[in-house]
């Protein structure tokens, strides 16, 4: 048996995962972002129909979501929120934080700036770079005038935050169902500052998020006026920021509470 005295006199702290995702919502909060927060088991209304996911999008396949089951008399194992009737949206756990999005612009009117951490699930197998639990931080800004300018502006002040003055991001075309255009995020190298090594696969750069502009459909299914209102959004993945900060090289060290790791921070 172990002997819990043995740490007598060694004080506690938080975990690098939590640190981080303190840090990182602290340097939204100091540009004017509101924290948000929503339920980790979610509708499936929230977590897909909203966000202009189609019924047949891969992302809703069973190896990916976690899906809850119905309850005896077949209507939704649902105790979140008022939707989900019967037949209508399954039970899941949320695959994404932009769940907190819709139910955010449902109750509250442009404009507005927030920032959603939380836990995120997916029904993966695990290795260094994939666990079925993990942390996600959320963006959204909407209000008249909003363009793909003001999304370059927040990210790339928000790496100079992060990672030094030195850190300098680029976008590369890519697809979302709830963003239009979507773009996938780069960071300059951290280990290398943009000149190559093998971190970077001498690319210079790392990816490290999706974002985009907030899809019309998306705005219109929560209650606000498309053609008055517009906004960006963005997520990233907590695990693999604290990774690439410290060198850590696998996400399951985040989780195994192993104090080795743990006493390093
Ligand atoms: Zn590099």
């Amino acid at each position: 048996m172990t002997d819990s005295r043995n740490n007598k006199g060694a004080q506690g702290h938080l975990h690098p995962l939590t640190q981080i995702v303190r840090e990182i919502v602290d340097s939204f909060v100091a540009m004017g972002f509101e924290v948000a927060d929503g339920p980790e088991v979610e509708s499936e209304h929230y977590n897909f129909d909203v966000l202009n996911v189609p019924k047949d999008h891969p992302s809703r396949d069973m190896q990916d979501t976690f899906w809850l089951k119905p309850s005896e008399d077949g209507s939704p194992n649902h105790s979140t929120s008022g939707v989900g009737l019967k037949g209508v949206s399954q039970t899941v756990l949320r695959t994404h934080t932009s769940s907190v999005q819709a139910r955010y612009m449902e109750t509250q009117k442009p404009p507005f700036k927030i920032i959603v951490p939380g836990k995120v699930f997916r029904c993966e197998a695990t290795d260094a770079t994939h666990e079925a639990q993990f942390h996600q931080i959320e963006g959204l800004v909407v209000g008249e005038g909003i363009s793909l300018s003001h999304l370059q502006y927040t990210l790339n002040e928000f790496f100079k935050r992060l990672y030094g003055t030195q850190a300098t991001i680029r976008f590369r075309p890519s697809f979302f169902p709830f963003v239009e255009p979507g773009v996938e995020v780069d960071v300059s190298c951290v280990k290398c500052s943009g000149k190559g090594c093998g971190m970077c696969k001498q690319t210079g750069f790392i990816e490290v998020m999706g974002a985009g502009m907030v899809h019309p459909n998306v705005l219109t299914a929560s209650g606000i006026d498309p053609q008055k209102y517009r906004g960006f959004a963005f997520g990233m993945g907590v695990d693999r920021l604290v990774m690439l900060k410290y060198g850590i090289d696998d996400i399951r060290y985040l989780y195994s509470g192993d104090l080795r790791l743990v006493n390093q921070f």
